[in-house]
């Protein structure tokens, strides 16, 4: 994997490779957008490329074994010829050439992509419960980054660039972000620190102005479809996935549960909105991120509604939209997402708007 697994990002992509050609690469950069969109990818293909060094990666060959006359079994062990040399492949020097990106087959690149390289360290809620020996928590915590902090004191191990991933940093706890600042200021040498955050304003604003932002844009529908491909989903129902997914994979995916659960349920079951509600997730983040995507997509349904409407239903769609936008308030605050959801799906029934038109993609 290289640049080119970064689909749908071309302008921060083309920003990143030109950081790494004039090698100023900014000690503290924020790459910020809304969730599913690739900026975690972005930033491990950033650590990848700028410690990647351009030359293939070959394990040496164990040394031919010599049968030992005195081992009995020897003979019965076939002398097996070292793999020969594999020859280098036309267009691989090629290849090698574009400085921007790594070349995914040199050490640094090997040691990327199964996720052990010394040098580049993802900081994100499950690392944290690793390294704090405690259930995952929504928060990223003072500990987690003080941490963080001394490694990158550290000398780095074997690469040009210690690079530490601060993975959905909009987690980091105030007295975290405070933890972090005079690392963005004064980094060591040879040390980057990236956040990737959806909401850039959830940062304090001394971490904001001392860090080089790159924008994510939500991903285009092509992109998204691209990537629900690649997944598995056949061309359909990429097609209608995407275009629930409103420019992000997260979304996409949970769109994708939405679909599944709504043709789990019998067509004219009365209690289908109670039996939809009841999938949601027992985690409360999760949970609530679900509801708002489920009354955002209540919301798109009952403005297009509203607009072909006349008399009576206008009416009904008129109070709908006041009820919904109601409860996508409530929902930003700590309630029962369960009963959040089926008040919002009876009522938008009740406007004439059903379950299975809320997942019909637009055209
Ligand atoms: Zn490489």
């Amino acid at each position: 994997m290289s640049f080119s697994s970064v689909l749908g990002q071309d302008r921060a992509i083309k920003r990143l490779r030109a950081l790494i050609t004039t090698g100023r690469v900014p000690p503290a950069m924020i790459f910020h957008g809304p969730p599913g969109t690739g900026k975690f990818l972005a930033a491990l293909e950033f650590a990848k490329a700028l410690n990647c060094s351009h030359t293939i990666h070959r394990e040496k060959p164990p040394a031919p074994q010599q049968p030992d006359p005195d081992d009995l079994f020897a003979a019965s062990v076939p002398a097996s010829a070292p793999p020969p040399e594999p020859e280098p492949r036309p267009g691989t020097e090629e290849e090698h050439a574009d400085r921007s990106d790594s070349c995914g087959k040199c050490l640094s690149c090997l040691q990327a992509a199964s996720g052990a390289h010394p040098d580049i360290r993802v900081v994100d809620t499950a690392m944290q419960a690793a390294l704090l020996d405690e259930d995952e928590s929504s928060n990223l915590k003072i500990d987690t980054l003080r941490e963080m902090t001394r490694w990158a004191q550290q000398k780095a191990m074997l690469s040009p660039w210690k690079v530490f991933i601060v993975r959905d940093a909009q987690a980091m706890v105030t007295a975290a972000q405070n933890a972090i600042l005079k690392t963005l200021e004064e980094p060591p040498p040879g040390t980057i620190v990236i956040l990737t955050v959806s909401r850039k304003t959830s940062l304090l604003s001394t971490i904001l102005s001392r860090s080089c932002l790159i924008e994510f844009s939500p991903l285009p529908r092509a992109a998204l479809e691209k990537v629900l491909a690649a997944q598995g989903a056949g061309p359909e129902q990429a097609a209608a996935i995407a275009a629930l997914g409103a420019g992000s994979l997260e979304k996409a995916a949970e769109a994708s549960a939405f679909l599944k659960r709504v043709s789990a349920l019998r067509p004219g079951d009365p209690a289908r909105a109670f039996k939809f509600a009841a999938g949601l997730p027992r985690d409360s983040h999760k949970a609530r991120d679900e509801v708002k995507t489920l009354l955002d997509l209540v919301l798109a349904r009952a403005r297009a509604a509203w607009e072909a409407a006349e008399g009576q239903s206008k009416a009904r769609l008129t109070v709908l939209l006041r009820r919904t936008l109601g409860l996508r308030a409530m929902a930003e605050r700590n309630v029962s997402y369960l009963l959040l959801l089926e008040t919002a799906l009876l009522e938008s029934e009740r406007a004439g708007i059903k379950l299975e038109d809320l997942l019909r993609p637009e055209r």
